[in-house]
């Protein structure tokens, strides 16, 4: 099973953590150890001067005689915190000696230290040792004392709970902080992966033909941003292309509809004997089902444009030549609605395919002259680029409302269904256009204001 991003985040994110803390709680605890028996060893130095200070002035030089009483309390002291106390006059005769007075105590605090150094610091691997200081007084030898401690330092009772607390506080932020980042993981995590979560279960239910569905609001994150308004984008385009079909069915069924009850009813009268097959009837009957065979043969055309293996022959064209012969087929429906038409520009050499440019003029031309009154005017220029041909034409004729302009380009749209029904056309002209145009690598837009007339502008690469 694949692993969620929360534990390809979390687990990684605490893995670093706790590789940092370990590193730096064992680095801290190391030095700190060190710096804490230098200071341990200077303490225990200045303690055994300070043993040594405050012995050498229980002699009274006058009397001859060591003030045993103050000697047996700077020795128990010493003794409780871990220096074993000998103390010999000039002849080298022991004063006081603390193992004497209380050897159980002596052993006792001996063997405490050593059971905690040897638990504590086996690695140090000391031993009790002993050093002799001189005894002076006015810089006169008195005599000499002998101190006993675990080398080369020990730790007391109070060393150790003090190393204990640093390790516990040392602990406790390390397992904090594993903690904290396993939330701030978890969080991170969710914060990425509910958009996900939500954008596949919205992509889903597009899928399964919900195409109504939107993401809404927007993900904190741009990349995720970007995802979501792509999967908008697409649940829209769907939807649309789901409206145009729905509509194509309506409009294929209602062109063929009519034209069909009309073909159908007088050819149903004429054989019934109500009609006398006239000339007239059988030619209006030819007309529509010319229309319909139109329709048809159109709806053919697209779907061979349109088929993914649109085999283009390209051969080098030029485009003003291809404009005057597109021009001169439909001088006749020209002359009719005495349209002004004029070819302007300059010679354009592209590599096409002659019939399919051809048609993708035609159509344009046409549709042209089929949206412009009487009187009106188109131009049609060609000019050529560095890199492309480019030719456009525009009409003064009746325009494209705005909110129309983007959809034209769709298979069976029409700007206006009523009116165009009248002239004939199912919507399929442009997207022929667009579908050849788009196979050659190139690029057809339309300009226009509804009511002044419209420009449409083809680019194709040289
Ligand atoms: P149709 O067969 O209906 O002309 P097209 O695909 O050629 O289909 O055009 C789609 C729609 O675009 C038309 O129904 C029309 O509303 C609009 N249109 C196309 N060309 C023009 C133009 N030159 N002037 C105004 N409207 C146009």
């Amino acid at each position: 099973m694949k692993r969620g991003i929360r534990a390809q985040l979390s687990i990684p994110i605490a893995l670093i953590v706790l590789i940092s803390v370990s590193l730096i709680g064992f680095l801290s605890n190391h030095f700190i150890s060190l710096a804490f028996e230098d200071y341990v060893i200077k303490q225990q130095e200045t303690k055994s001067q300070d043993i040594v200070a405050n012995l050498s002035q229980q002699y009274n030089r006058l009397t001859g005689e060591w003030e045993i009483d103050y000697i047996h309390g700077v020795g128990m002291y010493a003794l409780y915190d871990g220096y074993v106390v000998k103390l010999y006059d000039r002849n080298d005769k022991l004063v006081w000696d603390a193992e004497n007075h209380d050897m159980g105590l002596c052993r006792q605090i001996m063997g405490e230290i050593t059971d905690r150094m040897e638990s504590r610091r086996p690695d140090v691997k000391g031993g009790f040792v002993e050093h002799s200081y001189d005894l002076n007084q006015n810089g006169q030898y008195i005599g000499r004392v002998s101190i006993t401690a675990y080398g080369p330092y020990f730790l007391i009772e109070n060393d150790v709970r003090f190393l204990d607390t640093l390790n516990l506080i040392l602990a406790g932020i390390g397992i904090s902080a594993l903690i904290g980042s396993i939330i701030a993981g978890g969080l991170l995590a969710r914060r990425i992966a509910r958009p996900i979560t939500k954008t596949a279960h919205i992509a889903k239910e597009i899928a399964d033909g919900n195409l109504g569905i939107r993401f809404e609001g927007s993900a904190q994150t741009r990349e995720l941003d970007e995802l979501v308004a792509a999967i908008n984008y697409m649940a829209d385009s769907l939807e649309n292309q789901e409206n145009l079909r729905k509509r194509l069915t309506t409009d294929v069924a209602h062109e063929l509809r009519t034209p069909l009850a009309a073909v159908a009813s007088h050819i149903e009268a004429m054989v019934e004997g109500l009609w006398e097959p006239t000339r007239k009837r059988l030619q209006s009957c030819y007309e529509e089902i010319n229309r319909i065979s139109g329709l048809v043969a159109d709806l053919e055309r697209l779907a061979a444009v349109e088929s993914d293996n649109l085999k283009l022959q390209k051969l080098p064209v030029d485009l003003q030549e291809l404009a005057c012969d597109v021009a001169g087929n439909l001088e006749m429906k020209r002359r009719e609605k005495k349209i002004q038409l004029r070819v302007e520009g300059s010679a354009c050499v592209v590599s096409a395919d002659r019939d399919r440019i051809t048609q993708v003029m035609t159509n344009l031309l046409s549709n042209a002259m089929k949206y412009t009154p009487e009187n009106g005017h188109i131009r049609m220029v060609t000019e050529a680029s560095d890199t492309s041909g480019i030719f456009s034409i525009e009409d003064d004729g009746i325009g494209i409302p705005k909110e129309d302009l983007p959809l034209i380009f769709e298979r069976f749209y029409r700007a206006d269904k009523s009116r165009n029904r009248k002239t004939g056309g199912a919507g399929i002209g442009l997207a022929i256009v667009k579908s050849i145009v788009t196979a050659h690598g190139g690029k057809v837009t339309a300009e226009s204001v509804a009511g002044k007339g419209s420009k449409f502008t083809v680019v194709l690469p040289k």
